[in-house]
């Protein structure tokens, strides 16, 4: 594989980019390469500087849900981009866009776009301290929720990647209100809960936890998150902003009939442009200015190309039959990776719901952060090589989720499936 053209650029871009990327985990290193430039991509499909093709499994991270550059998606970009791509002021398409998202997840009465996923979870928590007048922060380990400093205690994706526990420059007085305890461990979440009752703001939790890898919450755990913290008048805030418009129109809140008070959504919901929003009760979401103390602002928020390409993604998956076309094709391959991993010695654990799953290599089953690092890393880095020679881009890091698109056609998965089965030969011997 010829990669002369993506070592050229990252050589240049190393001078004058930090690492020579602009978020930690691009630059490949845990799983021992150097990234690739992307030069274009259609559907499932990605093309390298060299002009290499891959099924793409990364799908940005996950935003894109409809596969790359959907034409609805592209189109809506380009109608609305030659009347001003930003205004300061607000345009019909966010009204629309807040109509159709409050419609679509079950918990949002009113909601607040903001540029990104952090900008969403960072907002949320100051409007739960707001709402309680209370500090306090319940996470879990292993959960991310962006690089706001009082969510950088025991966080998930990068961190975990690099094996970073915290974040220098993030104050002691910040991380003190900041308790991290173990997901799906109902009986510590109780204890943590009463024992604190009266300081505690929030508790914020991925409802489907995917930046330790995918790791399924236990019906027992959310329930008992329900009901605890609506009992201690404690915010229960949702970061569904990989799970929102993934596991259904309305997220996991859906999938799971278990509601939050906020729920923060990001990635998908700009259609692979800048979004984020958080949303919830109208009774909280009133206290944000200018109708209420509660301080969030952003220039380009709401911006009009964003927007534009946000209602764009989501009139396609409103469409009947759009998540259970996914969840079928999902279910196929999931059942196919399975059976390659039964039949190989190779011990491996598949962690699945919907359209996002995780091959953990790994014995025990995956249920929290511990169990979640107990992977061999050094062997997902070998696999992770060996699918990109045959074609295949996984995320660069045993602590991510693998998505599925719309776009990912039978062909494509099948090719993923056969070089799965042949990496997985490879590690054995
Ligand atoms: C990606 C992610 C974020 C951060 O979103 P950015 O847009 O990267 O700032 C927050 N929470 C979860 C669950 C995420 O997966």
């Amino acid at each position: 594989m010829n990669t002369e053209q993506s070592s050229e650029f990252f050589a240049r871009a190393r001078k004058v980019i930090p690492g020579g990327v602009n978020s930690p985990v691009r630059a490949c290193k845990s799983v021992g390469c150097d990234p690739l430039f992307v030069q274009q991509a259609e559907g499932c499909t990605i093309i390298d500087a060299d002009g290499n093709s891959y099924v793409d499994f990364v799908c940005s991270w996950g935003p894109m849900i409809l596969g790359h550059a959907h034409p609805a998606v592209v189109g809506a970009i380009k109608e609305t981009a030659p009347f001003g791509t930003s205004f300061g002021a607000p345009t019909s398409l966010e009204v629309e866009l807040a109509e159709l998202v409050c419609d679509s997840v079950p918990s949002l009465e009113k909601v607040r776009f903001v540029n990104s996923g952090t900008e969403a979870t960072m907002s949320a928590v100051r409007l739960a301290r707001g709402y309680t007048g209370r500090d306090v922060v319940v996470k879990f380990d292993g959960c991310y929720h962006g690089h706001a400093d009082s969510f950088l205690v025991k966080a998930g994706s990068g961190l975990i990647t690099l094996g970073i526990p915290g974040s220098p420059g993030v104050p002691e007085d910040i991380v003190k209100n900041t308790l991290s305890i173990p997901y799906n461990d109902t009986q510590v979440l109780e204890e943590t809960l009463r024992a604190r009752a009266d300081d505690i703001a929030c508790v914020i939790v991925e409802p489907v936890a995917g930046n330790m890898g995918v790791v399924v919450p236990e019906m027992e755990f959310l329930q008992t998150l329900r009901s605890l913290t609506e009992e201690l008048g404690i915010v229960l805030i949702f970061d569904e902003v990989i799970t929102g418009f993934r596991l259904a129109l309305g997220g996991a809140q859906e999938r799971f009939g278990v509601l939050p008070d906020l729920t923060c959504l990001g990635k998908i919901i700009g259609g692979g442009l800048p979004v984020g929003a958080y949303g919830g009760r109208r009774e909280i979401m009133d206290l944000v200015a200018p109708d209420g103390p509660v301080y969030q602002a952003g220039t380009l928020s709401g911006n009009p190309l964003a927007m534009a390409a946000g209602l764009a993604m989501l009139k396609v998956v409103r469409k009947p039959g759009f998540y259970s076309e996914l969840e079928e094709k999902s279910d196929w391959f999931a059942g196919e990776l399975a059976a390659i991993s039964a039949r190989s010695s190779v011990p491996t654990v598949l962690n699945r719901i919907g359209s996002m799953m995780t091959c953990f290599f790994v014995e025990a089953p995956v249920r929290d952060f511990r169990t979640a690092s107990a992977a061999d890393t050094k062997r997902y880095g070998q696999h992770f090589r060996q699918m990109l020679a045959g074609g295949v881009w996984l995320a660069p890091s045993q602590f991510e989720a693998m998505f599925i698109s719309a776009a990912h056609d039978r062909t494509s998965l099948e090719k993923a499936l056969a070089m799965t089965e042949s990496s997985f030969k490879k590690l054995a011997d």
